[in-house]
């Protein structure tokens, strides 16, 4: 793969950051926001955005991502709790051959329930 395409702060997680659009958000700090996904794959589907402009994994800085990964714990341990699951899912694309739309770093989180499929 050539070097990933460099940073829009055009994309909608950029413009939710800037409070340009609106979101449901469950948690913010300093360096990151939670906020439920508009079409959720199942109930309880949040992602962890940090607020440091990078476009995926591929390019963020490890300060980023070890806060983020941290806060990816706490959100899952309180989706398992709130939603009483059985387990939770986290997932995280990098570029559009790996199934990334939205062009800023994001982590999936959804609580899963046992024999309880994800919406496609
Ligand atoms: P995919 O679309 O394949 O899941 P991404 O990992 O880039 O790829 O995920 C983008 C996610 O952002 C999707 O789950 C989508 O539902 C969600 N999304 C898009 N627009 C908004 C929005 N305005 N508010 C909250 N979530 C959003």
């Amino acid at each position: 793969m050539t070097s990933p395409a460099a940073y829009d702060d055009n994309n909608i997680f950029a413009k939710i950051l800037r409070g340009e659009i609106p979101s449901h958000r469950v948690y913010e700090d300093q360096h990151t926001v939670a906020f439920m996904d508009v079409m959720p794959q199942a109930p309880g589907h949040v992602l962890v955005v940090p607020k440091a402009p990078s476009r995926n994994i591929l390019d963020a800085d490890p300060a980023t991502l070890t806060h983020a990964i941290t806060v990816v714990q706490k959100v899952a341990k309180a989706l398992e709790e709130v939603f009483d699951a059985d387990g939770v899912f986290i997932a995280q694309f990098n570029e559009p051959a790996a199934g990334q739309t939205v062009f800023h770093l994001h982590f999936h989180i959804i609580p899963r329930h046992q024999g309880v499929a994800l919406k496609p």
